[in-house]
């Protein structure tokens, strides 16, 4: 595990291609997990560090969405509260018997569902620490963010993304951009995205220009007679002159133009 400051640790993987984090905070009585990767077995270096580090603090899981590669290894902490989005629940049980093949099975373990929900905001006051749990939709209906206010750091699940977001909410585009300027005026340096490296605030606009520059170059696109499997928009137009995309981010590019062409 990676150690960003004295309390708080990344775990990070490889989840198909895309590199995902799982994370521990550490607050005076509580030990926060936040997110359960792909399987239980993903977990062990976060159970051996709360083994070795969390003492008697009570353990909090937080799913920050239903999807598999936030959710999967729910199983290695039965008995543990698991938090979530009111709406987490019953979507993680409608993508266990999805038929998409990007969604790889759940494991044998079984996925627990979260035993605790909120709607839009949920806070933990753990002197010196205040953890918000605040619902963030646009990536998905039910996508949450952990923003520590001592730490002034932000785990931003998918609803922020390096190098671009992926589109996974139908019609969510307007909720999301919504969400984003919220995310604006939390006071946060740090910013940690359960896929890419930790960064500064500087993400929230570069997610927020991607966003609304595909869509409207889409909709232009499919205004002058682009079919749904023609668009030819390469992702550099949209994001900043330095980002490089790998294959993973190039085909997640594509895909959302297509997702995008289904909605305007
Ligand atoms: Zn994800």
């Amino acid at each position: 595990m990676e150690q960003l400051t004295a309390d708080i640790w990344v775990h990070r993987i490889d989840a198909a291609g895309f590199p995902t984090v799982a994370a521990v905070v550490m607050t005076r009585t509580r030990a926060f997990v936040i997110d359960t990767l792909m399987s239980p077995q993903d977990m062990a270096p976060v159970l051996e560090l709360l083994a070795a580090r969390a003492g008697a603090r009570r353990t909090v899981v937080v799913n920050t969405h239903h999807h598999w590669d936030h959710v999967y290894g729910n199983a290695a902490f039965r008995g543990v509260d698991i938090v979530a989005q009111s709406a987490c629940p019953r979507l993680i049980l409608v993508h266990g018997t999805t038929t998409d093949e990007s969604v790889p099975l759940s494991p044998p373990e079984g996925v627990p569902l979260p035993t605790i929900t909120f709607g839009d905001r949920l806070t933990y006051s753990d002197e010196p620490e205040t953890v918000h749990l605040i619902h963030t939709p646009g990536h998905s209906e039910d996508s949450l963010v952990v923003f520590l206010a001592g730490a002034r750091l932000l785990f931003a699940g998918d609803s922020l993304e390096w190098p671009l977001p992926n589109f996974a909410q139908r019609d969510g585009k307007d909720v999301w951009i919504h969400t984003l300027r919220q995310l604006k005026q939390l006071p946060a340096d740090l910013i940690v995205p359960s896929h890419g490296p930790a960064m500064g605030r500087a993400l929230i606009d570069a997610n927020e220009s991607y966003i609304s520059g595909v869509y409207e170059a889409v909709a232009a696109a499919k205004k002058a007679g682009a079919g749904r499997n023609e668009l030819d928009l390469p992702a550099e137009a949209f994001l900043g002159a330095d980002v490089v995309l790998d294959d993973v981010y190039l085909e997640a590019h594509r895909t959302n133009l297509v997702w995008a062409w289904d909605e305007v």
